[in-house]
């Protein structure tokens, strides 16, 4: 009888397990440092609604994205695959690209599509546009989308901010470039988009998709890929002028604000307790914006870099009653999202080469990851010089290094542009726990039995090199004018023409 009784309760279990599958939001900021949340230490960032998320989920304190830029980053993202192996190499993807992440490649969202998921991208996408479309989020298992293809300073600047009113841009954007358009699905709604009203336009589509699915009691997926806190800043009314840490601070509210309402439909529409709620950045601070750029924390150096400034990131997973609230050391990493996804949602990872490993030991239990090693590959990732990084569990070794202008203004030189590419021959090393500021390299001479770790990376990095198929590049194919996004499609002269009002 007691047996029946269990198996009953298991077969119960399962069914109304099978017939809820969990939702899932992803939250990806952009440019955004380690050090740049109030709950990873920044002193004078408000962000009241991640602090609650990290509060009440789990903060990670060693998770690391594949790039120290947008696109390649957002690839493996998506993909649980290194950007060499999707050719979304060397740099980003622009307005005019011609190539974008190859359809082959399965998302999560099509992933999650043959499960009944309703899935939906809002905000920055970069991972191509194409001639007619063929590489926007709708292709690529996204029912729907809202959002900039790419980043936001790929266009003339226009005023980004109510407060002062009329600031425009501080610096330089792509002036040959057409006017930033807003699209819905493939059409475009706005060019140029509105920044003012940007933000709360996203808040609304990505509440009334949750609301949406969460009525027809469909499990959803929603990839929320802000432009906060991407140069240029900017900032509608609700957040302007309304933090002490100027533009970035501002942006960053206005950002958390967002974060807010999602969670608060969450709750209103009784799905947040069957929803993993993901947060993380593509990419470390633009240290080269100064104050207006973001904040690395501990960490050396920042975007554009293979420091850890560059790459490793806040991340936050929050499920009520899933995850319990605490800290994770843990090596884990943005590729490691699908195939967690995938375990959660009972969805096949795709028959490919996959570079992440499933995290929900990590996020159920706050057990032990699958992983021991991260890659490092540059901005401009290439077959001749493969890994610039590798790290083995506590330890890092650069076999190049490299700074960045994404990175210039720091007092620290390695950081800077001028800081030419150095092979490092036996690798710099550096145990990141002891010292997560790659300040001390560890030297041979002091510790003799670091030989033996020397040999064992240069095994793991011999085994995984062989092991990198480099995918055609996207990059490479180059740009063509016509293919920029253009509300005005027969229009002259271009870029200029394409304005819609
Ligand atoms: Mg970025």
């Amino acid at each position: 009888m007691g047996f029946i009784h269990i198996a009953f309760l298991s077969f119960l279990f399962v069914c109304t397990y099978a017939a809820s599958p969990p939702n899932f939001v992803l939250i990806f900021a952009d440019d955004l440092g380690f050090g740049d949340l109030g709950c990873y230490g920044h002193p004078s960032s408000l962000t009241p609604n991640l602090d609650r998320l990290a509060a009440g989920g789990l903060r990670f304190t060693n998770f690391y994205c594949t790039s120290p830029v947008c696109s390649p980053s957002r690839a493996s993202l998506l993909t649980g695959r290194y950007q060499t192996r999707s050719g979304i190499y060397p740099g980003v993807l622009y307005p005019g690209s011609i190539g974008g992440l190859p359809l082959n490649e399965t998302t999560i969202a099509e992933l999650l599509k043959p499960l009944g998921y309703a899935t939906a991208a809002v905000g920055k996408w970069h991972l191509g546009v194409g001639a007619n479309g063929k590489f926007l989020p709708t292709r690529q298992g996204f029912d729907e989308y809202l959002g900039i293809p790419y980043s936001h300073d790929m266009g003339p600047c226009h005023n980004l901010t109510c407060f002062p009113p009329d600031v425009k841009c501080f610096g330089m954007c792509d002036l040959g470039t057409v006017m930033v358009p807003l699209m819905h699905n493939e059409v475009i709604k706005q060019q140029p988009v509105n920044f003012l009203d940007l933000e709360q336009a996203y808040s609304d589509f990505s509440t009334s998709f949750i609301a949406a699915a969460a009525a027809r009691n469909e499990p959803f997926f929603l990839y929320y890929a802000s432009h906060h806190t991407h140069y240029p800043q900017y900032a509608g009314l609700g957040a302007a002028g309304k933090t002490s840490r100027g533009p970035f601070g501002d942006a960053l509210l206005e950002f958390d604000n967002t974060v807010g309402n999602l969670l608060a439909t969450l709750e209103s529409t009784g799905v947040i307790n069957n929803t993993l709620v993901f947060f993380t950045s593509d990419n470390g601070p633009s240290l080269m914006r100064m104050s207006r750029g973001g904040n690395a924390g501990a960490l050396k150096c920042g975007k554009g870099t293979t420091y850890d400034g560059g790459m490793r990131e806040p991340a936050i997973a929050f499920w009520p009653g899933m995850i319990k609230p605490g800290v994770s050391h843990e090596l884990a990493s943005t590729l490691d999202i699908l195939p967690t996804i995938a375990q959660l949602a009972g969805a096949k990872v795709p028959p490919v080469e996959l570079d992440g490993v499933d995290m929900t030991e990590i996020l159920l239990n706050h057990g032990k990851s699958q992983r021991d090693t991260m890659m490092f590959y540059p901005t401009d990732a290439s077959e001749t010089f493969g890994l610039f990084a590798l790290r083995l569990r506590k330890y890092k070794a650069h076999f190049y290094t490299q700074g960045s202008i994404h990175s210039s203004t720091t007092p620290d030189k390695d950081c800077s542009g001028l800081a030419l590419l150095k092979p490092h021959d036996p690798p710099l090393l550096f145990d990141v726990e002891a010292d997560p500021s790659e300040h001390y390299p560890l030297l041979l001479d002091d510790h003799p039995h670091l030989q033996e770790l020397l040999e064992k990376i240069k095994r793991v990095k011999e085994k995984f090199e062989s092991s990198m198929l480099f995918g055609e590049s996207q990059i490479s194919k180059g740009t063509d004018p016509q293919l920029e996004p253009c509300c005005n499609p027969l229009c002259s002269p271009k870029p200029s023409c394409c304005q819609c009002h």
